[in-house]
Parts: structure tokens; sequence; C-alpha cells
């Protein structure tokens, strides 16, 4: 016989100082009131904590005093919080624990009717989490569960693993012993009463399960009552006659140090609905031996073990390791605790009465266990724990001085009646929290590559599916194995009914003789099938990995080639882009081209119709041209008479100057003569040297023009002569302007009746028939002139005096700065007199064309 494997459930501590801890965690449920009526104490504040009144008589019986007390959990679920709600807050954690070796304990604790089976149990429809967690569990290792009997208790809280071979057998035998064959379970078999606890659409599953390991659930029930431990799986023969009490069960301690109930039925189940089926037989029983031994079920403790065995696959992935040290056990205890009430509210008489007061024992263990281990953790203390003083105490013992993961549920009815009992109740959960549970480690990883099981699986699916296509057989068919297995030759019966039987053994011996030599033929014939069939597939496998070589040459090949079509896809994209883009470009050039072409058109038009214009143009210059010259021409000549002409007047003009001149010249020398000759009578004038003839021509056209020149009217004047004559009767109009000096000398000329003005003015020059102005100026010797500007005035037609300067006289003499000249004047008056005498006849073309006229306005 095997011995035990590592059962670890639960383990000691191995005493490391820092060993990392968890807190108990403590969740309260508030159930709802029996009657909407009823007086409430219990209200939810938070979704973590709980205030608890003090109902009204209770009040009363204190004074008035109103009492509420608040307490805090890990989360309080109020009364509409759903049975699904609280197993995923709650449990769910706890079964992913269990997948991954490690331990846990999940208990209910309140008053009788505050909900603690309904938590943990349930009703159809609404499963609690026990159901929930069988569920999940199997849910989530449902493909990956080994066969039945490959694991197996080994009576001393243990599991062993066993072969496939030696599981057969056992299963074989389990099924000839059964009277009725078994089949797989399934809901329809399943006690109508428990039916569909769970909706399927409610459903949980852990993902992370290890798929390289092969599983195995086995499930245990026991009751606690009256400090009694009872198998409520175990098959005794029930006899009508005489009933036997149902015997109790002890704890012992395992090698591992761990607590467990020895000889306690462990049954192996595959599925949730097989799981539910045993937890309802002991249901079952537990209620049959209630009724039958009158027990109040609310005093005893239940308490559902969940058990999963795990062991890793061989390196093939097809088979389980059979290695004991590699199998690992974890545990998940389900309790639904007696009702915590005290003894006088059960009313409970003689045998009843010591039933409560045991009850309240073992809580009040429970109690007192708590509150040491508390102590002990928060003071540093080393009190002993008394988990020996009952049997629920002692037998979780390990829980909390082990490792795991502990949680409990608190059910409250928030019913005044409860209150005081609640409040106790409080008061432990409470303090229950402050308790810490080493936390459980990981376990070691086994070494081997993950992926086997997987890898193993599309190994025999592809095996399958080739003996498939050949025609061979598909799997190993369980029947044929039974029908083989039925072929070998029967066992005799092998019951001895006498000492001295010599006759049965030797039978017995013989067949199992022969059933041994025909094992080992057909393990023969296995072994060199076995070794055919694994030549033959080495010869597959090399033609296959030929096969395999040429293939992927192949496929490289293809890989090029695909790698060439996919090279030249993008470079004919490329060129359809570039091809496009060209297109566009000539689709842009083209019309740009047709629109210089239109401008160039355009142009030219301009261009041909601006030549056009030139050529008129330069036809028209060439005609003015033509003009011109013709115009010049004409002009010039006029100009050249014109010049001739004037020329010849110029000449004339001065011939008669030289005249003049030589007229006066002779007059002198006359003078002279006649003074120096005889008396002094006047001498005839000397004959007038002949004029040319042109200037005689020219003043009688002149006479006959409207404008003549007024010099050439004015007779050469004898300066004597017209001294008198001006001296005589004519009326002057003497301008002399008041800037002249006055020079106090004889050649002053004195002109009798004339109006002396220093500026002219219309009056004086209408009473008068001439006009002369006094103008001085400072000669370049520094002599001062003295200008007579002499004219004659006239009426205008319209009314006014016009003045025609006719003679302008010279006087030079020195200025007053000058004495010495004005010495010199005394000596020699007359010759003096006669140089400074000068009688200039004025220009004639300057009076004639631009003579000054002062104009008066009438
Ligand atoms: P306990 O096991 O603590 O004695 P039970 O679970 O048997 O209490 O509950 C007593 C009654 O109250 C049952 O009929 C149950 O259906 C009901 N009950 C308890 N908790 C709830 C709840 N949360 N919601 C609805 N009904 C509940
Ligand atoms: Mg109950």
């Amino acid at each position: 016989m095997q011995r035990a494997g590592k059962g670890r459930t639960p383990r000691r501590p191995k005493k490391p100082s820092n060993i990392e801890k968890d807190p108990v965690g403590v969740y309260c449920r508030i159930r709802p009131l029996g009657g909407e009526d009823e007086e409430c104490c219990v209200e939810m504040i938070s979704s973590s904590t709980i205030q608890l009144h003090a109902p009204d008589g209770l009040k009363a019986n204190r004074n008035g005093e109103y009492k509420e007390t608040q307490y805090c959990f890990k989360k309080v679920f109020g009364i509409k919080t759903t049975q699904i709600e609280l197993f995923e807050d709650v449990a769910k954690t706890l079964i992913e624990d269990l997948i991954h070796c490690k331990n846990g304990l999940l208990f209910t604790y309140g008053v009788t009717g505050s909900g603690k089976t309904y938590t943990m149990t349930g009703s159809p429809g609404e499963g609690g989490l026990l159901p929930r967690s069988l569920d999940m569990l199997f849910n989530s290792i449902g493909p990956f569960q080994a066969k039945r009997f490959v694991f197996k208790p080994d009576e001393k809280n243990g599991i062993e693993v066993q072969n496939q071979l030696d599981a057969l057998l056992e299963r074989q035998k389990r099924d000839s012993q059964l009277s009725v064959p078994k089949t797989p379970s399934s809901r329809q078999r399943v006690d109508p009463e428990f039916a569909d606890m769970i909706n399927p659409d409610q459903a949980c599953k852990f993902e992370g399960v290890d798929e390289d390991c092969c599983y195995s659930v086995f499930v245990s029930y026991i009751e606690i009552y009256n400090n009694y431990i009872y198998d409520l799986l175990e098959d005794a023969p029930f006899d009508p006659i005489r009933p036997k009490p149902p015997q109790s069960k002890i704890l012992r301690e395992d090698q591992n140090h761990n607590m467990y109930v020895a000889g306690c039925t462990e049954v192996e189940v595959k599925s949730t609905e097989e799981a539910f089926e045993v937890f309802w037989k002991g249901q079952k029983k537990r209620r049959i031996a209630n009724t039958e031994l009158n027990r109040e079920s609310s005093r005893s403790h239940s308490v559902f073990t969940v058990k999963l065995a795990q062991a890793p696959l061989d390196a093939d992935g097809d088979h389980i390791l059979q290695d004991k040290s590699q199998v690992n056990v974890s545990q998940l205890c389900l309790v639904d605790l007696a009702g915590s009430e005290r003894t006088n509210r059960t009313r409970a008489e003689g045998s009843r009465l010591r039933e409560a007061g045991n009850i309240n024992q073992s809580l009040m263990t429970l109690r007192t266990c708590m509150e040491v281990l508390r102590e002990n953790q928060m003071c540093g203390t080393n009190r002993m724990v008394p988990y020996r003083d009952s049997k629920v105490t002692h037998l979780f013992k390990n829980y909390f001085d082990g490792e795991g993961k502990v949680r409990m549920v608190v059910c409250v009815n928030p019913k005044a009646e409860d209150y005081e009992e609640t409040l106790l109740v409080m008061r432990f959960a409470e303090m229950t929290q402050e308790v810490e549970v080493a936390r459980p480690v990981d376990r070691p990883i086994c070494g081997l590559t993950p992926g086997r099981r997987q890898r193993n699986q599309a190994f025999k699916d592809e095996l399958s599916r080739r003996l498939e296509e050949r025609g061979g057989p598909v799997n190993g068919d369980p029947v044929q194995l039974n029908q083989l297995i039925e072929s070998l030759p029967p066992l005799p019966p092998c019951e001895l009914s006498d000492p001295s039987d010599d006759q049965t053994l030797p039978r017995l011996m013989e067949v199992l003789e022969r059933r041994y030599r025909i094992r080992q033929k057909m393990t023969e014939q296995f072994n060199q099938t076995a070794n055919n069939m694994k030549f033959t597939l080495q010869q597959f496998e090399s033609q296959f990995s030929s096969k395999e070589n040429v293939l992927h040459d192949q496929r490289s090949k293809l890989g090029e080639k695909d790698k060439v079509i996919t090279n030249q896809r993008t470079e004919i994209e490329r060129l359809e882009k570039k091809s496009k883009t060209l297109e566009y470009k000539i689709d842009i050039l083209q019309k740009t081209t047709e629109m210089y072409e239109q401008d160039k058109r355009s142009l030219q038009q301009e261009l041909e119709s601006r030549e056009q214009r030139l050529q008129k143009e330069l036809a028209e210059r060439r005609r003015m041209e033509q003009r011109m010259q013709g115009v010049v021409t004409d002009t010039k000549l006029k100009w050249e008479r014109e010049c001739e002409r004037r020329v010849n007047a110029k000449q004339l003009e001065l011939q008669n100057k030289l005249w003049v001149k030589d007229e006066k010249l002779k007059q002198l020398k006359a003078i002279v003569t006649e003074n120096g000759g005889a008396s002094g009578g006047p001498t005839e004038p000397p004959r007038k040297p002949e004029r040319p003839s042109r200037e005689r021509d020219r003043n009688v056209a002149q006479k006959s023009s409207a404008s003549p020149t007024p010099l050439s009217t004015v007779p050469p004047v004898h300066p004597m002569h017209r001294r008198s004559h001006s001296a005589g009767g004519e009326k002057w109009v003497d301008h002399k302007p008041a800037s002249n000096l006055d020079l106090d000398t004889v050649m002053q000329p004195i002109i009798p009746n004339a109006i002396k003005v220093s500026t002219p003015n219309e009056k004086a020059l209408s009473k008068c028939h001439r006009y002369v102005l006094r103008h001085q100026e400072l000669a370049s010797d520094g002599e001062i002139e003295t200008k007579l500007i002499k004219g004659n005035v006239f009426k205008t037609r319209g009314g006014g005096q016009a003045v025609e300067f006719t003679d302008i006289e010279t006087l030079k003499q020195e200025g007053p700065t000058a004495p010495s000249r004005k010495r010199r004047s005394g000596s020699g008056e007359g010759p003096a007199q006669a140089d400074d005498i000068e009688n200039r006849p004025p220009v004639a073309n300057i009076s004639s064309s631009h003579g000054y006229q002062k104009r008066r306005r009438p």
C-alpha cells in the first residue's frame, strides 16, 4: 500500500517570523423581517456599518434610556442582497484559493432563524454559498478531472494516487457491488426538492485553472451535535428491528498535525449534481436522525468539507505523474453553526437543556478561543487557546494556528425579540475581525513544461483522425476493454466455508494463474504490437519529416514568390500612381498651353492693329512734314524779307540821325560864324541836306498810316526856337517828383505858365497841351543826370487824357557832394552848357511801338 501523499489539510505554520497575516473576514447579512408590522432593531447605515436600536420595551425597562450601537464589518449586506451577490463577495475567492491549493473556512453565525441555513444552503432557485461553491468548482475544473479512483483517500487524512489500471479495477469492483449499475448523474435524478438551486445563467467559473494538472473532488459531511461528531454520509446498514443509534466519530491528528475526523466517509464526486446528491443524502439523514431522536436541528453544527486533490500530468501530458510528493490537497469547510441563543430562550428541559448547554458551550468555546487568540496576537502573550474544549474549535484549530483563509457571515434577524442575542452576536463578530490568520503560501511549481495536456490532446486528435482516415479503430473504447476483461476466465466462488477446505484456494490459484498467463501473453502481444506500432510510427515520422522538409522548402519558395508578387504589386501601384499624377500634370499643361495660345492670338491681333495705326500715323507725319517744310520755307522767306526791310529802315534811321547831327553842326557853325562876323541877327538856317528819297517815301507812307510814329512827325528842332516856343503860348504840366534834388544851377529849365505837380493829376493834364517829367539819376561818373522827358497831351476818345512822349533832354551836373565841378561851371558856362545840353532825339522805335503813355481813366 502506498503511503499518504502530501496531505496538507490544513497545514501547520512553518514558524518563520515574518509570515503575512490577514484578519478573519467578517461579513454581516441582514435578513428581511417576517412581518411588515414587526419592529426593526437593525439599520444598515453604510456598506460596512450597521446600527442597532434598542426596542421600545427594552427602553422603557431601562428608564427610557435610548441606546444605540454601531458595528463595522468588512461588508454589510442588506435585506435586498441576492444570493449570487453574496457569493461573489464572500465565497468566490475561497474557491479560487481552493483551486490554487489553499485552504479555506467559511461559517455562518447567528441566532436561530437569522438566516444561517438560508445563506449557506439556500432554497430552490436561491442556492446559497454551498451549492454555488460546488458549481463554480466543477465549472472550473470540469474537463481536467482525473478518472474515478485515481486519487484515493488513505483514511489518515491524506490522498494517494494510483495507476490507471488499479483505478480501473477498483471501478469495476464498485460497479459489480452496486445492484443497480450507476449511470452518470443528471439533474433529473436529483431530489426535486433541491433541484435547480442555481439558475444556469448565474454560473461562475474560474479561468486560472492549471490545465496541466488532474483534479478530484472529495466531499464529506458531518454533524456535531451535543459535542459528538456524526458522519452524515456513512452507509450504515439500517436494522428496522433493532435500530442502532448512530456511531459518533473521533477527531485525530495526522502526521502533519492536522485534525481530521477518523473514519469519516469521503465521497469522490465528479459533478455539481453528484455533489448535490451526496449533500442532500446527508441532509436527509440528518433530518431523519433528528426526528427519530427528537433532536433540535438548530442546535447542531453541520460541516460540509470539499477536498480537492490535484497532481500534475507527466511529461507526455497523458497520465498523472505517479509521484506521491506531487499530490496536493486543499480543502474548504462550509460550516452552518448552531443558533447562538442562550439556554433560557430555548425553554428546554431535561436532556434538551443539557443539549442547549452543550451547544452554547461549544459556541462559548469558540468565543473564548477567538478572544485568547486576539489577545495573544495583539499583546504578544502566549496563553493557551482552549481549542480542545469543544469539537468544533478542535476541528478547526489548524485554521487559526496554521494557515488558510477564514471568513464568517454573521446573520442578523432585525426583529425586536432577537435584540439582546443579536447584541452578543455583534460583539463576538466585531472581536473576531481582530483575529489574524496566516496567509496561505503558493504551492511550488512542479517544473514540467506547461501546455502538456493540450499538446497531448492535439496529438491524440490527430492520431485518431489519421486512423479514421485509414479505417482503423478510433478510440480505446471502454466497452471493448470491459469485454476483454470479461473474456478472462471467471473467478470461482472463493468463500472459505471450512478451514480444511483444500479445493477452493487451489481452484482460485489455478484460475488466477491462468489469468496471469493470459495477461502475460496479452502483454507480450501488446508489446509486440506496440513495438510494431512504434516502428511504423518512426517510419511515419521520418516520412513525415522529409515531407515536412519538402513542404518547408516549397513554403519558403512560395514565400519568396509571394514576396516578389507583393513587391511587384507595390511597384505597379507606385507606377499607377505616378502615371495618374503625370496625366494630371499633362492636363494642366494642356490647359495652360490653350490659355497661352489664346493670349498669343489676341496679342497678335493687337500687334496687327497697332502696326496699321503706326503706318497710318507715319503717313500722316510724312504729310505733316511736307506741309511744315512748305510753311518753314514760306516763313523763312517772309522773315528774310522782313529782316531786310528792318535793316533798311535802321540804315535809314541812322542816316537820318547822321543827317540831324550834321544839320546841328552846320547850325552851330553858322551861329559861331554869325557871332564872330557882324550883328547878331538871326541867320538863315542852312540848307537842309537832302534826305534819302526812300526816307521821304516812307514818311509819306507813314503819315497816311493809322498810327504814325511821333518821332518821325517831329521836325528837326532848332533848340533855340524850340525853347522859346516851349516857353511861349503853350501850357505845360511840369512834373517834378518829390524825390528830386534841388540843384540850384543856372541850367534849370524855366517853363512859364506851367502847372507844377509832384504827381500828375487829371485836372492839371486837362488844362494843358504839353507835359514834362524831370527825372534824376546818378550817372556812372558820379554826376547827377537830369532828364527832361517831354510829351504832348491829348484827349482820348473815351474822354480821358493821354501823354505821348516826344523828346528827352539830358542835363548832367555834379552831385552836391562834388563842389569842384560846381565851381568850374562859373568860368566856362557856355561850352559847358553846350556840352551839358544835349538834345537827343528819342528812339523812334520805342516811342512809336512801345511809347510810354500815361493814361488816366476819364
Ligand atoms: P437559521 O438557519 O439561522 O436558523 P434559516 O436560514 O433557517 O435560519 O432562516 C429562517 C427563515 O428565514 C427561513 O424560512 C428562510 O427562508 C428565511 N430567511 C432567512 N434569511 C433570509 C433572507 N435573507 N431572505 C429571505 N428569507 C430569509
Ligand atoms: Mg439553520
